[in-house]
């Protein structure tokens, strides 16, 4: 089963038709039918490794200062509770907790699966980061994902690899900052070709301004991981900056090509609302 990184960027994508949102909906139609998604999402970033273990998944809508319409929208695909003793077994000796009762899928998810898997009818499970540990146990703990991607199930990260929402200029909707391009720039090499050394992005030199926090590059280090014990490697499904600071940029792992996206950026303007105001 095929795996993947999205840049999700901001949630008003949940609404919009972009060369974005079109190659996460190429790639959604281009796989097999998964048995489940399992989805690392940064949104879902806490003070353990958890993963989602209800049967019916609640909609969250985790962000504030958009409109009502992103606040209507409900993804209502089923869980798979029997997943969490597969992973649990898998990632060995590392400790995974069940949650039944309190997450379910966030807006990191629900942005992307609406175009990606729109129907709903695919199982999503979340997979928690766990803020505690350093960069170097997300890679592992990808890795030790692998064997899940045997049993049919499809492994999603979603976050940004340059995210930084003080940095943010709304007139810059498809722009990136030199130093967004350069970071992303040369985490794209490595994740293409040394997947392995993908914490070394710590001492780049634009580290602490591309990933101020580290809630939104971890997920990609998930999909790190799995390229690290694959024969095949990572490929950009597409890329591009939006607002200066975020780069947009998704890879696919196992994946069939998705075509150049054709469609011109934007059906919903972005409200003019500032960073601190949201949560993207
Ligand atoms: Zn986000």
């Amino acid at each position: 089963m095929p795996a993947a990184f999205i840049g999700h960027g901001s949630p008003m994508n949940a609404l919009e038709v972009n060369r974005y949102t079109q190659a996460w909906r190429d790639f959604g139609a281009s796989v097999p039918t998964p048995r489940a998604v399992l989805v690392v999402s940064a949104h879902w970033y806490i003070n353990a490794t958890a993963v989602t273990a209800m049967p019916r998944p609640k909609t969250i809508h985790d962000f504030y200062g958009f409109p009502p319409e992103l606040f209507a929208v409900d993804y209502p695909a089923p869980g798979l509770p029997e997943l969490y003793a597969e992973i649990a077994d898998v990632v060995q000796p590392t400790w995974v907790g069940a949650d039944v009762d309190s997450w379910g899928i966030d807006h990191g998810a629900w942005s992307v699966l609406v175009h990606a898997f729109p129907d709903a009818d695919v199982p999503i499970v979340q997979l928690a980061i766990n803020a505690l540990k350093p960069l170097d146990y997300h890679v592992e703990l990808g890795a030790k994902l692998a064997p899940l991607r045997d049993s049919g199930v499809l492994v999603l990260g979603s976050g940004n690899v340059v995210h930084n929402l003080g940095g943010m200029d709304w007139s810059l909707k498809d722009d990136g900052y030199d130093w967004a391009q350069r970071f992303d720039e040369d985490a794209k090499a490595t994740l293409l070709d040394d997947p392995t050394n993908i914490t070394d992005l710590a001492g780049h030199r634009d580290f602490r301004t591309a990933v101020p926090t580290p809630d939104h590059f971890l997920p990609m280090l998930y999909l790190a991981g799995l390229a690290g014990v694959s024969p095949s490697g990572a490929q950009v499904m597409v890329d591009g900056y939006a607002y200066g600071s975020l780069s947009m940029t998704s890879y696919t792992l196992d994946a069939p090509p998705v075509p150049d996206p054709k469609i011109d950026d934007g059906v919903a303007a972005m409200p003019d609302v500032p960073a601190e105001q949201t949560n993207i």
